[in-house]
């Protein structure tokens, strides 16, 4: 087997690497597979890795290469998250009621990422539909952060992040619907994405909350982040909130607010030293930073835990036992209701489903459900004036690093407010992303921490922008 750094590898130095035919892609995979064998007994950031697949995926992707069918992600080896559907694969959502679910299509994602012949390592653990902030809410165990395996990966997409950190994988795609793709981000010391709401189809993700959810990519670099997101953008006629195409261009950015009334609420004291550091990190690349209100964003939190169980409580409704996955035999079609999703659901998942159905409920939907829906108006329209003045927005990613296994499990609040820095952006659709810039330490080991950069609608290449600025100041 080839010698290849993983540790160290790209995609863009993959892809050189692999058009100058140093490696091939059966090599590349093989490297990955071997790291998996040896590394994920222990970290469990797959579910499933597809060794026949990912090989057969491999071959074709060489004959692509020798044919000069050559894609940006041709030959790249990347894992997916357990609730992107892959035609003839399993795809469970880390639920036991969808333990057996053999997906019958492709999300468009997928589709795209076929076109340019990815190779699919495996699906990754997440908590269970997506619901969470560890990963502990999987039904099928948690997995364990890379930099300390006594630590959380943080979630949902913790097994797609730790995959990508532990050198399983040379990407991965995770969802996002309060920060799913940036917690885990952050916690494990890569970059995540969570695109424009629209500019990604959901088409084949297993919906949470359907105005929230947002697929992107889990990468090393900024530049891998961009490859990946190019390559599965655009409007899809299969999903009905897609944005047409844009092409997106931008002058250059220079002006970066801060929500500093925002900053103080319950972050660790290094978290926020760290944050102000990187600040002036961008002070002294150029950019001017200005303070921002955006006076209703102490709200979102509160928005977000109403608006997110009500969607997910009507999504979840599908899983009846007769449609799909797990079905308990009983006497009658409301037995066999009840017993397959009092089986197949877990705490969390029957916790929102509970919520949201009270907050939906008649009687109850003014006081709550109305309520938060205005609300998210103004957090909209916050973020909407705020751009007026600003190119971007910056602010930590997660209030502490990786938390330990267990901590949190039973103080579900306390894990909600792990989401206060990431929940606005997905309540008002903007574009953000985490970069691993520091560490901090605890227990002896350093942990990595995420800056996080939110941009106006649409604007993912300012991201990227001020993104490859910061990786280059590290
Ligand atoms: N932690 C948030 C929640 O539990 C976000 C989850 C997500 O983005 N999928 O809802």
């Amino acid at each position: 087997m080839k010698n290849i750094d993983l540790e160290t590898l790209t995609i863009v130095e993959a892809r050189r690497a692999l058009d100058a035919r140093e490696y091939s892609a059966v090599d590349l995979t093989d490297a990955y597979l071997a790291e998996i064998e040896k590394r994920d007994q222990s970290l469990h950031a797959y579910l499933e890795v597809w060794t026949e697949g990912a090989k057969a995926d491999a071959l074709r992707a060489d004959a692509m290469i020798a044919s000069g069918d050559i894609h940006p992600l041709t030959g790249i080896p990347i894992a997916v998250k357990d609730n992107i559907l892959i035609d003839g694969c399993v795809a469970s959502s880390a639920s036991k009621i969808l333990e057996h679910y053999t997906a019958v299509y492709d999300a468009t994602v997928i589709a795209k990422l076929k076109e340019q012949g990815v190779v699919f390592l495996g699906r990754t653990n997440m908590d269970e539909f997506a619901l969470g902030g560890s990963t502990e809410n999987s039904a099928y165990g948690p997995t364990h952060n890379p930099h300390d395996e006594s630590r959380v990966p943080g979630g949902t997409s913790g097994g797609s992040a730790a995959a990508v950190a532990g050198n399983l994988a040379l990407a991965a795609l995770g969802s996002d619907t309060g920060g799913s793709i940036r917690q885990p981000a952050a916690f494990c010391g890569v970059v995540g994405l969570k695109p424009t709401y629209g500019n990604v189809s959901r088409y084949g993700l297993m919906a949470a909350a359907s105005s929230l959810d947002q697929i992107g990519p889990i990468t090393k670099s900024i530049a891998d982040a961009r490859i990946v997101y190019d390559a599965i953008k655009g409007y899809d006629s299969h999903d009905s909130t897609s944005l047409p195409d844009v092409s997106n261009t931008f002058a250059t950015t220079k002006r970066i607010g801060v929500p500093r009334s925002f900053l103080e609420k319950g972050i660790d004291t290094d978290v926020l030293a760290s944050f102000e550091k990187t600040i002036q990190d961008l002070v002294s690349a150029g950019y001017e930073i200005v303070d921002v209100e955006l006076p209703n964003l102490q709200y979102s939190l509160a928005v977000y835990y109403i608006i997110n169980p009500a969607e997910v409580s009507t999504n979840l409704a599908r899983y009846d036992g007769v449609r799909y996955g797990t079905r308990v035999d009983a006497p009658s079609i409301g037995e066999i209701y009840e017993q397959s999703r009092a089986q197949g659901f877990g705490p969390e998942t029957r916790r929102r489903i509970l919520t949201g159905t009270f907050v939906l409920s008649a009687g109850y939907s003014d006081a709550h459900y109305r309520k938060a829906r205005a609300l998210r108006e103004l957090i909209r329209k916050d973020f909407v004036d705020a751009f007026k003045d600003v190119d971007a927005i910056a602010l930590p990613t997660t209030p502490t690093p990786a938390f330990t296994l267990g901590s949190h499990t039973t103080d579900p609040v306390a894990m909600y407010l792990e989401d206060i820095f990431t929940v606005p952006v997905n309540l008002a659709g903007v574009p953000a992303i985490s970069i691993p810039t520091d560490t901090v330490e605890r227990d002896g080991k350093q942990l990595p921490i995420g800056f996080q950069l939110i941009a106006a609608h649409r604007n993912e290449n300012i991201l990227f922008d001020i993104g490859s600025t910061l990786e280059k100041s590290k």
